[in-house]
């Protein structure tokens, strides 16, 4: 197996078990190995630190399977898609929708994984050369251990660019008579599109969040903002919302967002969409006056990488000073950011930013985070990515 040794002293991540390593730390290769392919990452004097895949394009160069000295082979592999999906029968995720995150990539300790399982069909993003390397092993082991029988591949996400991979869309395993199935969530059925919409089609990560304002939306004129299918809508409208707007730039989106809110037999006429820029129409209310009960701010990711911080944390700072603003005494801001490169800490100094300017007072009623089949590892605290606060306005 071909070596990678690192620079005196770069061992420490590896030691702390972050699966990571940058190619900066790289001291010396006995060979080039292949895309993909599994090496062994040994420090300045020659100790086994753990067996990773190489990635011969991008800056995070290995990305280790284990740090144990074992076999990286088909049962290795079988072992953590096993467990990974034990998780989610302990974690009773499974009797909470049929549509959850069944591996969360390194967070399931298998870097550059994610399959999402809707109902009968899971689906399957690659990442980095390593899962590629591995993709027939693991679509195999995928359907062995969970007995379905078809996977869609949806391996387009723009990481895969840095990892020297095309973009790959299509059947991997079985077949499918269409894109478009419902799938049911605490009781509530969404339509969705596997082969067009984001991610691999749902947010999954933001479940238990769109239950919790199902329970506090009860006769609230609500604002959901970045509503995209309309997850947090047709929440609030089964808690009892008074009313709910509906703001997404994505005309897509919003026709399921639509088709969601009948399928599931609730008041059209409480509800209202409007296709534009979130940014503009916060600024359009404030104008109106128009005010609201509960603002859900779900923005896209701002921060992929704290680079990004900066910017990010303004365009942050301007929708929440405004939903402050629009909210009524008593009001409630609940609002995310799942950027990774914005912390938890960093997120919630934004918001008290936010009121601050807006000139108005307001508490943390909760902490909101990603869902249970988004496991965190706690060696890999990048896994950590969606926080929400539940703010109550004075
Ligand atoms: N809350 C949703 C997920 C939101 S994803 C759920 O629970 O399912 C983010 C959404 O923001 C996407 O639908 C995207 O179309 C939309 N979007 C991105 N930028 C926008 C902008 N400036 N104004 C309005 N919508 C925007």
């Amino acid at each position: 197996m071909p070596a990678l040794i690192l620079k005196p002293g770069r061992e420490k991540s590896l030691l702390r078990r972050h699966p990571w390593i940058f190619s900066g730390a790289i001291q010396s290769m006995d060979e080039e190995p292949a895309s993909g392919a599994t090496v062994d990452l040994l420090s300045s004097d020659k100790h086994f630190l753990a067996r990773a895949a190489y990635s011969p394009t991008s800056q995070i160069r290995a990305r280790a399977w284990t740090f144990e000295d074992e076999v990286v082979d088909r049962e290795f592999f079988r072992r953590r898609i096993r467990s990974a999906v034990e998780l989610r029968r302990k974690s009773n995720v499974e009797g909470q929708s049929n549509a959850y995150r069944l591996i969360y990539a390194e967070s399931d300790y298998i870097p550059g994984l994610i399959v999402d399982r809707y109902n009968d069909v899971l689906v399957l993003q690659s990442l980095t050369a390593g899962a590629e390397y591995w993709k027939e092993t693991l679509a195999d082991l995928l359907l062995e251990e969970t007995g379905l029988t078809t996977i869609y591949e949806r391996s387009d996400a723009d990481v895969r660019g840095l990892e020297g991979l095309e973009p790959k869309i299509g059947l991997l395993r079985g077949t499918l008579s269409t894109f478009h199935f419902p799938i049911i969530e605490h009781n509530l059925q969404f339509n969705l599109n596997i082969a067009s919409g984001h991610k691999t089609g749902f947010y999954l990560d933001q479940r238990k969040n769109r239950l919790r304002v199902r329970e506090l939306a009860k006769d609230k004129d609500v604002l959901d903002c970045f509503c995209y299918t309309g997850g947090f809508t047709v929440n609030a409208l089964a808690g009892g919302a008074k009313s709910v707007i509906s703001v997404d730039s994505s005309s897509d989106a919003l026709d399921l967002c639509k088709e969601n809110i009948a399928r599931n037999k609730l008041p059209l006429d409480s509800h209202t969409s409007l296709e534009g820029d979130v940014f503009q129409l916060l600024r359009k209310f404030r104008d109106e006056r128009h005010s609201f009960d509960m603002i859900i701010l779900d923005p896209p990711k701002f921060a992929p990488t704290s680079a990004h911080a900066e910017k990010a944390a303004r365009a942050y700072k301007d929708i929440n000073l405004l939903a402050f603003k629009l909210l009524r005494p008593h009001g409630i801001l609940v609002t995310f950011s799942c950027s990774g490169g914005v912390d938890s800490a960093l997120f919630q100094k934004i918001v008290a930013g936010s009121a601050l300017d807006a000139g108005v007072e307001a508490q943390i009623v909760e902490y909101l985070s990603q869902d249970a089949d988004h496991p965190v590892s706690l060696h890999f605290p990048e896994g950590a990515y969606l926080k929400g606060l539940v703010c109550l306005k004075k």
